[in-house]
């Protein structure tokens, strides 16, 4: 859009651009300029996406979001999905992590890197209806003595990658 159409259909309020900075920062709509797309002009402006962002995750800044994303080993940290993957809560949508506050801003929180962390955004609008709680080693081992043995050979196979040095201890113990 051009920045003379943007003023017609603001009704021609001469005021567009700042009700443009408002769309941005205050109402979370990712309007592109010039400034972020090399292919745009000077006052030419893209709407990307319709559905503004959640207001929580603008608060925090860019390098907040890459280093506790960095830290959560870009995995939720309710249901334990990592991002890209299929939900294990809805197999139809990839997983798609957002930066959450664990102590909700109405309730004093920050918007440092200890008081966020990565949720998945089926999590985030409370589908998956898991707790914050971490399950125990006792129920952890209940729920996987009933997957099937594809599962727990899925799961074996992520545990050795994860744990080399364990695995190696294990294996040279049993021996
Ligand atoms: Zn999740």
């Amino acid at each position: 859009m051009e920045s003379d159409e943007l003023r017609d259909d603001a009704g021609g309020i001469s005021e567009w651009a700042r009700r443009v900075r408002e769309l941005r920062t205050e109402e979370g709509f990712l309007i592109l300029t010039h400034n972020d797309r090399s292919d745009l002009k000077p006052r030419q402006y893209v709407l990307e996406n319709s559905k503004p962002q959640p207001a929580f995750e603008r608060a925090i800044s860019k390098e907040t979001r890459a280093f506790v994303l960095d830290r959560n080993g870009v995995t939720c940290q309710m249901c334990g999905t990592v991002a890209g993957e299929s939900q294990p809560y809805d197999q139809s949508r990839k997983t798609q992590l957002h930066i959450g506050h664990i102590i909700d801003k109405s309730q004093g929180g920050t918007d440092e890197a200890t008081n966020v962390r990565a949720i998945c955004s089926v999590c985030n609008e409370g589908a998956s209806n898991l707790t914050l709680e971490r399950p125990s080693s006792a129920k952890l081992l209940a729920q996987v003595r009933r997957a099937t043995g594809k599962d727990q050979v899925e799961l074996l196979e992520w545990l050795v990658e994860k744990f080399p040095k364990q695995t190696a201890t294990l294996i040279n113990d049993g021996c």
